[in-house]
């Protein structure tokens, strides 16, 4: 049932007061009602989904460092972003904050646009991240609901459905909440209450702002809301890697395809990845030895298992790639899955 306007007025103001005291600093968030760099905002994010705070503080700084401005980001070839991006994973992520770069810069001479709407017309800004741009960089009275917003939402309404069943309703429901003025701290009021008092498994429902509200605490059932959708078994997919050395111990390395996981990547030659098992496809003919164990790396909805191989040639053929040396390598930014690659190559060495 919608709650009062004096409920909802009681409810904001009582997360804005916790919000004040206990919202946590982050290197991408100003308190205090400034109005932060939409494009601050914009890259924390594109890097917040599906990536935890911890492992984006790592690196949100140094992007920024590499490209200080959007129009230093719509400047740089992608290779050079997603080599920056590398080890955060998800990188279309990467390669659509570089589309939405480009986009504003050539279609909109770098002028941001402040409504929902018109942010949702970039390159990558999906419902979410333009309810979040609005709010938290331009004080749009709008919300900004995700997967936290929608189980704490879920909760203190007591909505038992999965949240995938209720989108609308949890979305009109978030809405209703959103105050006029500082809608951006709101947004994060929620955004914080969701990640550290009203956590997936064992809520701290001693310490919410909303407790004295919230239908899943007074009925017992926040461990049981949001209902669990069972999740899909990632398939297991096989591939091998090749590890090829040049008569001065230089690594060879090319860059993948276009298109699919991890496209337009620096990495080692890798065959097909197959359900069936591993295939054997090395890029040169040559004594190639397997190296014993294997690397498992888990995208999400596949996990991979990769068999290294590994060769070393006096005379290298003409190749499209190139050959860096194992600091070289080791300074060069590319995929989580290669550098568990090398680190076992490596180890085994
Ligand atoms: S009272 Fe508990 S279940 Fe309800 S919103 Fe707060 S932390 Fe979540």
């Amino acid at each position: 049932m919608p709650l009062s306007k004096p409920k909802i007025s009681a409810l904001t103001t009582r997360l804005l007061i916790w919000y004040d005291q206990h919202g946590r600093d982050l290197p991408w968030r100003i308190k205090g009602g400034q109005k932060p760099d939409p494009y601050h905002v914009l890259v924390s994010e594109m890097m917040l989904q599906q990536t935890t705070v911890a492992t984006v503080k790592n690196y949100y700084s140094k992007f920024l460092q590499q490209f200080p401005t959007v129009r230093a980001l719509a400047r740089a070839e992608v290779e050079t972003v997603l080599q920056t991006w590398a080890g955060l994973g998800y990188y279309r992520r990467a390669k659509l904050l570089h589309a939405c770069a480009q986009t504003l810069v050539t279609e909109h001479a770098a002028l941001w646009p402040q409504t929902v709407e018109g942010l949702k017309k970039l390159p990558g800004l999906g419902a979410y991240t333009a309810g979040a741009m609005a709010a938290i960089a331009f004080h749009q009275p709008v919300a900004a609901v995700d997967g936290n917003v929608e189980r704490v939402i879920s909760r203190l309404h007591g909505l038992t459905q999965p949240p995938k069943d209720n989108i609308k309703k949890i979305a009109a429901l978030t809405q209703a909440l959103v105050p006029q003025k500082r809608a951006g701290d709101f947004a994060q009021a929620l955004m914080d209450l969701g990640a550290t008092v009203c956590t997936p498994r064992h809520p701290a429902c001693g310490r919410c702002p909303w407790a004295a509200a919230c239908v899943a605490h007074q009925k017992g059932l926040q461990e049981k809301i949001p209902a669990k959708v069972a999740k899909k078994k990632p398939r297991s997919c096989y591939a091998r890697a090749y590890v090829l050395r040049d008569q001065h111990g230089k690594i060879y390395i090319e860059q993948r395809p276009h298109t699919g996981l991890l496209a337009n990547m620096w990495a080692l030659p890798m065959g097909p990845w197959e359900e069936e098992g591993y295939q054997h496809t090395p890029p040169i003919k040559a004594q190639w030895r397997r190296v014993e164990g294997q690397v498992s790396h888990i995208f999400t909805h596949l996990r991979l298992y990769v068999e290294v191989m590994e060769a070393r040639i006096s005379t290298p053929p003409q190749l499209n790639g190139q050959w860096l040396s194992a600091p070289a390598l080791e300074k060069l930014g590319w995929p989580k899955l290669m550098q568990k690659i090398f680190h076992h190559w490596r180890q085994a060495a």
